[in-house]
């Protein structure tokens, strides 16, 4: 199939991109539509569940929606951002403990959405317009 064949390679890529071991398996869960997919994740165009210690992950996406249809690359260039940091994302997640999982949840995500813009951006070679704060 065409689809699982672009987002086995554009996951190569990326793993490849971001210093990903080539050893690391990324096993894909591709959704085609809405009732496909878990009730509890309906809400997301993908997500990714890793397993730092056998070096795998399971990146799921949601065809269906329409971040996964605009851009797939962005999309899986993210989940692999959380791949790449999931480590400091254990480490600092247990040294935090739960006082602040909202602000550190949030902060991670914004990192790993500034990233993925980043990357983004050179890949379309557009400037980004800089973010309010
Ligand atoms: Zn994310």
């Amino acid at each position: 199939m065409k689809i699982e064949k672009t987002v086995a390679t554009l996951v190569t890529r990326w793993r490849d991109r971001l210093g990903i071991s080539p050893r690391w398996a990324f096993h894909i869960c591709l959704y085609a539509s809405k009732k496909d997919t878990p009730k509890s994740k309906r809400h997301l165009a993908a997500w990714i569940v890793n397993d730092s210690a056998y070096l795998r992950s399971w990146l799921h996406i949601n065809l269906w929606q329409e971040e996964a249809k605009r851009d797939l690359e962005s999309l899986i260039t993210h989940e692999l951002i959380h791949t790449r940091l999931d480590r400091i994302d254990i480490a600092l997640r247990e040294s935090l403990g739960k006082k602040f999982e909202g602000l550190y949840n949030e902060m991670m995500e914004s990192l790993t959405e500034d990233l993925e813009r980043a990357f983004e951006a050179t890949r379309k070679k557009v400037s980004r317009k800089p973010r309010k704060v």
